[in-house]
């Protein structure tokens, strides 16, 4: 078994012993330690390179004396700044969904297929019904997969939510402004557009997606990401953000067993807010983030 950080931490202080500060040249070698934990739990590299400089500025001068050990400071450190990047810093109202709009607050959905889109609009539907009282309309924009249209169906009928059918023939746009349409008319507070996904990314799914954001101007734009992903998260993350004024993201499959590193990553990619987790493929499994659990998940 790995050892966690402040183990690793502690085997590498040896050399500090009766120091009072961390300085540049006594943490070199604990910053190596903190580096290599985050590679292994899967955060991309250009993310690790800015969170060590992140750490290594916050450390530097902190007073060792009070700690029991010069590791034990430098994790704690590392603890803050990892929760603080995970949005601990960025208050508790950056997690919550803006409906600050003329109703409905139109909610669109990105991100690969697979990633959990659908059984995250399932989730959101419960969620925003049972818990903030909303008329939820949710409609797929994925004219690909007949199946991922019946998915969508099924789900939203489980959760008590209206679900607005959409014909595979139609183009993706026209089947957003005719939900929205549809919304206006029965009064829903909230509507949710599902959108395709492709294993990879896709120019055309780009503009595809871009181009129901530009004709529908969601208040929300929800990238939805698999927290196994691992390294790869970092280039999805980019090619979504790229595209798309992204709101913020929902991380999913949190119940794996993965350390979730691809927060770290889509966090340096997009700066944008972590709103929700999906923690069971069930549509109970939805949770608001937690920056501080995810940073000590991170960290081992
Ligand atoms: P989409 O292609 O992005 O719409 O992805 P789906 O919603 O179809 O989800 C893909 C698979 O991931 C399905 O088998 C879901 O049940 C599963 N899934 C989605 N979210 C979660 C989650 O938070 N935890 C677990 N364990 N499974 C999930």
């Amino acid at each position: 078994m790995l050892d966690n950080l402040t183990q690793r931490l502690a085997k590498a202080v040896k050399t500090m012993r009766g120091e009072a500060r961390l300085t540049e040249s006594n943490t070199a070698e604990m910053l190596r330690e903190v580096r290599l934990a985050l590679l292994e739990a899967d955060v991309a590299l250009p993310a690790v390179r800015e969170f060590i400089g992140r750490v290594k500025e916050k450390a530097m001068g902190e007073d060792v004396i009070g700690a029991l050990s010069p590791g034990q400071a430098l994790v704690g450190v590392v603890q803050r700044e990892l929760a603080a990047i995970m949005g601990a810093d960025l208050g508790p109202e950056a997690s919550q969904l803006n409906f600050a709009t003329q109703p409905p607050a139109i909610i669109l959905m990105a991100g690969l297929q697979g990633a959990g889109k659908t059984t995250t609009v399932g989730k959101l539907a419960k969620y925003l019904r049972e818990q903030k009282k909303k008329k939820v309309l949710t409609v797929s924009a994925d004219v690909y997969r007949p199946a991922a249209i019946g998915q969508l169906k099924t789900v939203t009928e489980q959760v008590g939510a209206d679900f607005f059918p959409s014909e595979i023939t139609d183009k993706p746009v026209d089947i957003a402004l005719a939900a929205l349409d549809y919304a206006k008319r029965h009064y829903h507070d909230v509507l949710i557009i599902d959108t395709a996904g492709r294993l990879g990314i896709d120019e055309a799914m780009m503009q595809e997606i871009s181009a129901i954001h530009a004709a529908v101007k969601p208040i929300e734009t929800l990238f939805v990401v698999d927290a196994m992903l691992g390294q790869d998260a970092i280039n999805t993350a980019k090619a979504f953000s790229d595209a798309l004024p992204l709101t913020g993201i929902v991380l999913t499959k949190l119940d794996g067993d993965s350390r979730g590193g691809a927060a770290l990553s889509v966090r340096h990619i997009t700066g944008k807010p972590i709103k929700f987790a999906g923690v069971a493929e069930k549509l109970d499994g939805l949770e608001a983030f937690d920056p501080v659990r995810m940073a000590d998940r991170i960290l081992g």
